[in-house]
């Protein structure tokens, strides 16, 4: 089914009760993302709500996060008076990221960095225009969100990395067509479109960066991206954890409380034991990326790994506890689990991840205590 712009099944998001679902659910999502920006300039005290603010609509706004001191914005002053104000005084708006192809999942993330991959949407410079062509899936916030950061091939013969460019590109620009919203089994309230560039017509101006800076992009102006990502999964670990905890305190088997049993008590101890381990890492890697260090892109990644393995494991470990529990709808167990899957895909697959860490490390550029 097709869906007109800034739509649901062809009704206003404006209103729209799902819209408002949504609302208090990326709310919950705030609730239980881990926090790791005490170690990140944003956090300076008077800048959290502004944080939020923009973050509670996606998280991809790092991009253009309105942190002044922080020099690693990629919009130019233009852009940012161009499309951050209509942005956040338009409540109702959120943003997406478009990368993901039918063909180019894993080999857009840079590992299998060839000419050859089958990423097929270009951009081509017309006078003071890009003339964008391409379909994207996957994308989170697609379909309903107002303002894209789109890649595209400017050059189509080199590597992504080195052709490849990032466009800003709200919803209402010409060509732009949404497609559908995927159903999925996981993060079931947060959704994931696809959708279509035809023949549309960017201003030159809205090239982030500059002509085949996808590269550059991705590691200077998003390197805390990936421990972002691992802080927003393990959220998800610490729920079922929290869950778990308070079941087993209160469930009575065997003439005493659950958490009183070896195996339950060894169940939860693993999975403190495992949150705690993960949460370290993303905060050491949130804090390599503040300190711009070389390695905190592959230190990111690892954390990212870690986070969504120990959040896929406490969920798994929260439904043993829940016993039968664990699938009734009645309980969030089984939603955890599913939300837990999803996050061992997005952002990069862990095995991408992993291999990725490892081309990062084996030409890493320091030694000492911040590197390996
Ligand atoms: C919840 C969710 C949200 C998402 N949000 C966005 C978004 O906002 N924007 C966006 O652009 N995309 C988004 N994606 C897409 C996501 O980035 C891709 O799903 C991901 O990169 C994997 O691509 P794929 O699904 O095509 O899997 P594939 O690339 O087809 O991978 C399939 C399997 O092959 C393995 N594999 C692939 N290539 C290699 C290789 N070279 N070496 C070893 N193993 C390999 C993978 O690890 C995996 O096990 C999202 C996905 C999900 C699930």
């Amino acid at each position: 089914m097709e869906y007109g712009p800034h739509s649901l099944g062809g009704r206003s998001v404006i209103g729209d009760p799902r819209s408002q679902k949504m609302q208090s659910v990326m709310n919950l999502k705030i609730k239980y993302r881990e926090s790791f920006r005490p170690f990140a300039p944003a956090v300076k005290a008077d800048k959290v709500s502004d944080w939020f603010e923009i973050d509670r609509r996606s998280p991809y706004m790092l991009l253009v996060a309105p942190v002044k001191e922080d020099k690693r914005l990629a919009m130019t002053e233009e852009q940012q008076q161009k499309f951050i104000p209509p942005f956040v005084e338009d409540l109702e708006a959120t943003s997406a990221i478009g990368i993901t192809e039918p063909g180019a999942g894993s080999d857009h993330q840079g590992y299998y960095d060839s000419a050859d991959i089958d990423f097929k949407t270009t951009a081509v410079r017309d006078g003071d225009h890009y003339i964008l062509n391409g379909t994207k899936r996957y994308i989170s916030n697609g379909c309903m969100a107002k303002l894209y950061f789109i890649v595209a091939r400017t050059d189509p013969s080199l590597p992504l990395s080195e052709g490849g460019s990032v466009f800003v590109v709200p919803s209402d620009t010409p060509g732009f067509r949404n497609g559908f919203f995927h159903e999925k089994s996981s993060q079931r309230l947060a959704t994931n479109g696809t959708f279509h560039l035809e023949d549309c017509r960017v201003p030159a101006e809205n090239l982030l960066v500059g002509e085949g800076m996808l590269a550059e992009l991705r590691s200077k102006y998003m390197p805390g991206s990936k421990s972002e990502a691992a802080a927003t999964v393990l959220g998800v670990g610490r729920a079922a954890y929290e869950y778990a905890m308070n079941y087993a305190k209160n469930r009575t088997q065997g003439g005493k409380p659950l958490v009183e049993l070896q195996s339950v008590a060894l169940m939860l101890g693993t999975m403190a034991r495992m949150l705690d381990s993960a949460r370290l890492h993303i905060w050491h890697a949130a804090w390599l990326a503040d300190q711009k260090d070389p390695n905190a892109a592959a230190k990111g990644l690892l954390a990212k790994v870690s986070a969504s393995e120990t959040a896929f494991e406490c969920c798994r470990l929260a439904s043993e506890i829940l016993g039968g529990a664990a699938i009734m709808y009645e309980h969030p167990v089984e939603k955890y689990l599913r939300d837990a899957t999803s996050f061992l895909h997005s952002d990069g697959t862990n095995q991408l991840c992993l291999l990725r860490a490892v081309k990062a490390l084996s030409t890493k550029k320091t030694d000492g205590i911040y590197g390996f």
